[in-house]
């Protein structure tokens, strides 16, 4: 039986106890239902990080949590050593959701990225013919791709990576939606990847200019170089399309996917690439104790089987308009707001104020009051991103509860 202990005590446990490497909002969330989640003392808030975009089909979903009690009870981890009955089954689902020849499986965002960013360089290495070595890949300022090294290797933000040194070689570094910098980047031939979020979601919902994607797809192309989506935030229906590069009809060499393909129910990621990129890889090579583990495999398939029966991306794509128009008004109503960007319900609304003055944090304290959770992102950023399964009738109850908190600030 769980302990039961009061908001104040568990946030002094985690103070005393844990590592001070977050800085939440003083709420204690004690459960979930949909969009829906409730604190210690039994308030009922809104949603609106959604774990960072990792519970897209709503808290404790019953046929995700069904699948997971389901194969706890009868298999839960085997390791790579040997197979799984549940596996297979998963590779060949998600690979014909997806479309690719293979997945490989593993637990989280940045283990995605690791083992995309090692693939690209195999594939340098084995099939481009670029020198042991030598191999670069290019990524995006204001980049965020998770937490390893490597990972922090490739960041321009002073947080993620300052004091973490010395960094992995082997990045160009590039501005976010600028393609004249790739056409020139991509000059080196030692170039063997492109590694780009579709929509920048960290570092405050940056969403490119139309044909970004596909602009940079086709130079990535004419250079015989491997274009690599991290769609670990924006994938699995957030954008209002299955994947946000879908947006834009390109298909990416090599995809990263995470967070909602567990539905937020357990760590589970992946990388897809065709079999040309996939079996550059060759046994032991790669791997993780965990990755692919049949209680991973089975939490996935029911979590994407939701994806698709609830019709979450034209969901998203719905309600973010209704969204984006009602926070508009803001904008145009009140000096509060400057800006609102976004695509489906991944949305971002940028405050009137410098980052230091604490405004953006300010106004998520009084959305917490009004029963509303969101976070800033870099000061005066806050995202908003609900639960895709939020229905019509709450999102407007929510917006009116958002729109309260901001006119306290007027
Ligand atoms: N990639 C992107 C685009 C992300 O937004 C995140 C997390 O926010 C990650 C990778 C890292 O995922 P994880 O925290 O599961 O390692």
């Amino acid at each position: 039986m769980k302990e039961k202990i009061s908001s104040r005590q568990a946030m002094e446990l985690e103070d005393k106890y844990g590592a001070h490497n977050y800085h939440p909002l003083p709420v204690v969330l004690s459960k979930g239902a949909g969009a829906r989640v409730w604190d210690a003392e039994g308030k009922e808030y809104f949603d609106f990080l959604s774990a960072y975009s990792a519970v897209n089909q709503g808290h404790c979903h019953p046929k995700i949590i069904g699948a997971l009690i389901d194969q706890a009870q009868t298999l839960t981890l085997t390791s790579r050593a040997f197979y799984n009955d549940v596996l297979g089954v998963y590779e060949k689902f998600a690979t014909s959701y997806f479309g690719y020849d293979k997945i490989l499986p593993m637990n989280s965002g940045a283990e995605g990225d690791e083992t995309a960013l090692k693939l690209c360089r195999k594939w340098a290495y084995t099939k481009k013919g670029i020198a042991e070595n030598e191999a670069k890949i290019i990524v995006c300022a204001d980049n965020f791709h998770g937490r390893t090294i490597t990972v922090i290797s490739m960041s321009t933000d002073p947080d993620s990576r300052g004091g973490f040194g010395p960094y992995t070689p082997g990045f160009i570094t590039i501005p976010y939606n600028d393609l004249p910098a790739l056409e020139k980047a991509l000059e080196d031939p030692n170039v063997a990847g492109f590694l780009v979020e579709p929509i920048q979601g960290e570092a405050g919902v940056f969403v490119p200019d139309d044909g970004y994607l596909k602009g940079a797809y086709d130079l990535c192309k004419a250079k015989n170089v491997l274009f690599i989506a991290d769609e670990v935030q924006t994938g699995i229906a957030r954008t209002g399309q299955l994947l946000a590069c879908d947006h834009e009809g390109v298909k990416p060499d090599i995809l990263i996917l995470g967070k909602a393909l567990s539905g937020g129910v357990y760590p589970v990621s992946a990388v897809l690439a065709n079999d040309e990129i996939m079996l550059c890889i060759k046994p032991g090579e790669h791997g993780s104790t965990f990755g692919g583990n049949p209680l991973a495999a089975r939490v996935a398939i029911a979590a994407l089987e939701v994806v698709k029966e609830e019709s979450l991306a034209e969901k998203a794509a719905y309600l973010g308009k209704i969204f984006r128009a009602e926070m508009q008004k803001l904008v145009d109503e009140t000096n509060l707001v400057t800006k609102v960007r976004g695509k489906g319900l991944l949305n971002a609304v940028i405050v009137n104020d410098t980052p230091q003055s604490h405004t953006a944090w300010n106004i998520c304290v009084k959305m917490a009051e009004n029963g509303v959770l969101a976070k800033p992102t870099h000061g005066n950023i806050i995202r908003f991103a609900p639960p895709l399964v939020i229905t019509e009738t709450e999102l407007m109850d929510a917006i009116a509860r958002i729109k309260k908190s901001f006119l306290a600030f007027n």
